[in-house]
């Protein structure tokens, strides 16, 4: 009978410990027992690699909470295994009409946990059985906002237009409507994988039901290779490309122009699991992992060198338009890399790896705030609430216009930070008619000239 937990609970309690010591006490079974350790001691003595097999350790079963959706609804994953390499597998993207995705991912997620050998040493894997729980709970394809989440992604960041993010997208059966959301990577569930998926390898989405699997849509030959492999092992087709019409906003294809090996299964049925191809398909992936999980690379801008996960952020959050071009090499810290930038610093600390911010811009502090609003009269003055489209009360300060529209698409208070002063016209830029206004983490330059163009590129920050 193997020792557990229950055996100790039950030894612990006094009427189990009592009989247990009057039992050892009797000398038949004090002869029997000195005569079990003695061959024991002999077993140990004679065969060295025993104790060395006992020890040899599984890899480890985590549970994680990642974030909340809109709604307040959890978002979870198992993580089995801890090696350098990042694989992640998304269940449950469109809600309640793919649930039978949600139930695969828990039945992956049970197996795995089960059997946690299974996964290389080289991997860590994730299993999220859904990403749109209000989409679950309320039975339909969207978010609780009534956005398609499948379509929400900045796909903009690749070298194909074809896929780029528009709020006018097609749907399950082609349906066209609205449902790209408001901007790219608007919604708090999508922000949430971005975010996650910074430091992964590889990311499968599954989804029902077409009975196929499509790689990243942008040409990215680890995407077509694992797509492959999962076919060929689950017995679905494989596609280069969603055959019916054109994704815009796709996970996989965001994921793809980060160089995260990125694919889409869609099950056969949309009722069933299909449990066994799966654990099939996901095993081939976990075999060929040298193939088809590309380590993240370092890339070089404006001739510096950035390293690969805070080129990850860089990239998917704004690039130069946000952070400004690099100014000098990554240096290291004690708990990871700092970079500076044109018009901020960011910081990645492995201790916060597997949150939302292992990467994140550092605080410029109130002093820096001052200093930079120098000239701006009234800048840090506290704002009247009732005035003010937007008002922060941590910080007595609002925003307003083209200010309030760049800071609420480019990430809000998580990359920013909130507003320390207000809207000032820039005394320091180039053109006296510019105007600043100076966040947490950032400081913001508004143009005039630029006014008339789409909020995105009306702004250069400085
Ligand atoms: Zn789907």
């Amino acid at each position: 009978m193997a020792w557990s937990f229950e055996h100790l609970a039950n030894w612990l309690r006094p009427e189990w410990r009592a009989s247990w010591w009057q039992s050892v006490r009797s000398p038949s079974v004090l002869r029997s027992r000195f005569l079990a350790l003695s061959l024991c001691a002999l077993i140990c003595c004679l065969w060295p690699s025993a104790p060395a097999a006992a020890q040899q350790a599984l890899p480890p079963v985590r549970d994680l909470l990642l974030g909340y959706s809109s709604q307040g609804r959890p978002i979870n994953a198992v993580q089995i295994g801890s090696g350098p390499r990042k694989l992640v597998v998304v269940g449950d993207t469109h809600g309640g009409p793919e649930a039978n995705t949600y139930t695969l991912t828990l039945q992956l997620a049970e197996h795995f946990r089960a059997n946690p050998a299974e996964v290389p040493p080289e991997i860590r894997l994730y299993l999220i059985p859904t990403l749109n729980p209000d989409g679950l709970a309320l039975g339909t394809r969207f978010d609780a906002q009534g956005v398609d989440l499948n379509r929400n992604m900045n796909t903009n960041l690749d070298a194909c237009p074809e896929n780029d993010w528009n709020v006018t997208v097609q749907g399950a059966y082609g349906q066209v409507s609205d449902t790209g959301g408001p901007f790219p990577d608007s919604q708090i569930e999508s922000r949430l994988i971005r975010n996650f998926l910074l430091d992964a390898a590889g990311a499968i989405f599954i989804h029902s039901n077409a009975g196929l699997v499509f790689p990243a849509f942008c040409e990215h030959a680890p995407s077509n290779r694992m797509g492959q492999l999962y076919a060929e092992a689950a017995g679905y087709l494989y596609n280069r490309y969603w055959p019916n019409y054109q994704i815009t906003g796709g996970m996989h294809d965001w994921a793809g122009s980060l160089g995260i090996a990125a694919i889409t299964p869609e099950l056969i049925s949309g009722v069933n699991t299909e449990f066994p191809q799966n654990l099939a398909g996901l095993r081939a992936v976990l075999a060929n992992w040298p193939d088809v999980l590309p380590t993240p690379e370092d890339r070089i801008e404006a001739n510096v060198v950035l390293p690969a996960l805070l080129w990850r952020y860089w990239k998917a959050l704004g690039a130069t338009a946000v952070f400004g071009a690099p100014l000098a090499p990554a240096q290291p810290t004690p708990d990871g890399l700092a970079q500076t930038f044109r018009n901020a610093r960011l910081e990645l600390r492995r201790s916060l790896a597997d949150t939302p911010y292992l990467v994140q811009a550092q605080p410029l502090g109130r002093r820096s705030a001052e200093m930079l609003a120098y000239g701006g009269a009234t800048a840090l003055t506290p704002t009247d609430p009732a005035t003010a489209p937007r008002y922060f009360t941590e910080t007595g300060h609002s925003l307003r216009e083209s200010f309030l529209v760049f800071w609420e698409r480019g990430g809000g208070a998580d990359v920013f930070g909130l507003p320390l002063s207000e809207e000032f016209p820039g005394a320091h830029c180039r053109s006296a008619a510019a105007h600043r206004a100076i966040f947490r983490a950032r400081c913001l330059r508004l143009l005039p000239r630029r006014r008339q163009r789409a909020p995105r590129t009306a702004w250069l920050a400085a």
